[in-house]
């Protein structure tokens, strides 16, 4: 089944809160490995099963406006 969605995660913006990860109801955000320049650890997506809905809770939630959200088409 296709995605519905899709996000990008801008790194360094990200701040590291963690809020995303818990906002998302197919939980598809983790937080990774990678410190950005600010010396937080940074969220990434992972979605392997294509389940993002573009329902934008995870933009909503971020304090520091770092999640864009793309709805596709089909
Ligand atoms: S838009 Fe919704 S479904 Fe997609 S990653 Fe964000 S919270 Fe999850
Ligand atoms: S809510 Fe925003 S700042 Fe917090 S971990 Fe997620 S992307 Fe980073």
């Amino acid at each position: 089944m296709a995605a519905k969605g899709t996000i990008t995660i801008d790194a360094v913006r990200c701040k590291g809160c963690t809020y995303c990860t818990d906002a998302c109801p197919y939980h598809l955000i983790e937080m990774g490995k990678q410190i950005n320049s600010f010396g937080y650890q940074t969220a990434v997506y992972i979605d392997a099963d294509r389940r993002c809905t573009a329902c934008t809770l995870c933009a909503i939630t971020c304090p520091d406006v770092a999640i864009d959200v793309y709805k596709k088409k089909g």
